[in-house]
This record gives structure tokens, sequence and C-alpha cells, in this order.
């Protein structure tokens, strides 16, 4: 039976908590026995989308690559986990269009407390000017007009943000099914 996965797509501004939820939601459904794959933004761009810059051209180039990605997972039943800002609107609703079951999350937190974070110490860069089109700064962020889930890191606990995501999943019955794997008996492996 082909079994749909899911694409968890959490967005948000850079120290809003998307990589730490991220993380901690893949951690608890692959100790549940889920198929899970993290995509993560950072790490996609060491990668796949090594080279691309951070105009709105190239960052809606990364959200596409990474949907075309997490579609092809999606559909053989893994869990998709994408955290990258993915700061423009169109280009994730088209992927909520084009792709099947995908969700909305919008790690949201105000940039004054992404700011005061500053876990990376870019927010320090962007106001010096060392880093030019950061996200929130001088650069836009369209938030999500309908997410299906909204993460209020600056008011929940790291802990309460996951729960609150796993609680929606199971309610909107987006959980694959664990099915065991059935072992085919010899002869189904006959040779031609
Ligand atoms: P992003 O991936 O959105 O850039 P990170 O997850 O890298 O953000 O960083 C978020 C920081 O905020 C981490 O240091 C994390 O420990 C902290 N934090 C504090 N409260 C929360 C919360 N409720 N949810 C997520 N992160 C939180």
């Amino acid at each position: 039976m082909k079994q749909n996965g899911v694409i968890l797509w959490l967005t948000g501004l850079s120290g809003a908590g998307k990589t730490t939820i991220a993380q901690q939601l893949e951690n608890h459904l692959r100790e549940q026995g889920y198929l899970v794959e993290l995509l993560d933004g950072d790490a996609i761009r060491q990668n796949l989308s090594q080279g691309l810059s951070f105009t709105k051209e190239d960052r809606d180039i990364n959200v596409r690559r990474v949907g075309y990605v997490a579609n092809l997972l999606s559909r053989n039943g893994v869990i998709v986990i994408a955290s990258l800002i993915s700061p423009y609107r169109a280009v994730r609703d088209q992927l909520r269009h084009s792709t099947k079951n995908f969700v909305e999350i919008y790690v949201n937190a105000p940039i004054e407390v992404c700011e005061a974070r500053d876990v990376k110490g870019l927010y320090a860069k962007a106001r010096n000017g060392q880093i030019k089109y950061f996200t929130g700064i001088d650069d836009p962020y369209e938030e999500p007009l309908n997410p299906q889930i909204t993460c209020y890191t600056d008011k929940e606990t790291i802990d309460e943000s996951v729960v609150k995501i796993l609680h929606w999943l199971e309610k909107a019955n987006q959980l694959p099914k664990l099915a065991a794997i059935p072992i085919p008996s010899r002869n189904e492996f006959q040779v031609m």
C-alpha cells in the first residue's frame, strides 16, 4: 500500500526557533519509529543550494528546491521537516498547492526577541552593515496569513511548541501509519 508522508514546513525569522523545534520533533518522531528527514536551511545552503545568494530570486529557487526534495520524500511515506526562513508568501503558497500534505508552521517570535537571542551573531552583523539583505532588518519577511500551526516561541517553551505540533498532527490524522513491513515468502522471490 502506498503511504503518504507529510511535509512540515517551518517558516520564520532567523533565531525564531525553527531548527531547535525541528530537531526536537525529528528526535521524537524517530524514537517512535517513524521515517523522518530534516531539511534544514543552513545545511541545504551548504549542499543542495551552495552558491545561491539571498536575493528574492535565489531565495525562491532555494525554497523550490527544498520543496522538490520534500515532495520526493513525503510521497514515499517520509515525514519531512523543512526548516528554513522561506520569507516569501507566494512561493510557500505554490508549494502548499503543488505538494500533498503540506503543513505550514509559523515559528513566530518578535524580531526584538530574535535579535536579543542572536544565536549566530548575524543580527549584530546585519545592524552594522557587515551583512546585507538580512531578513527582518533590510529584507522582507512575509508572515503566513493562514498557517495550520503557529508556535509563539517567546511565550511557549520548546517542549510546548513540539507537543502542539504533535497534537495537531494526531488530530488531523496526518501521521503516517506505522506499518510493519511484510516479509515476502520464499516463492515470491522466484526469478523468471
Ligand atoms: P532558527 O532556526 O529559527 O534560526 P534557532 O533554532 O537556530 O532558530 O535558534 C533559536 C534559539 O532560541 C535557540 O537558542 C533556542 O534555544 C532559543 N529558544 C528559546 N525559547 C525557545 C522556544 N520556545 N522555541 C524555540 N527556540 C527557543
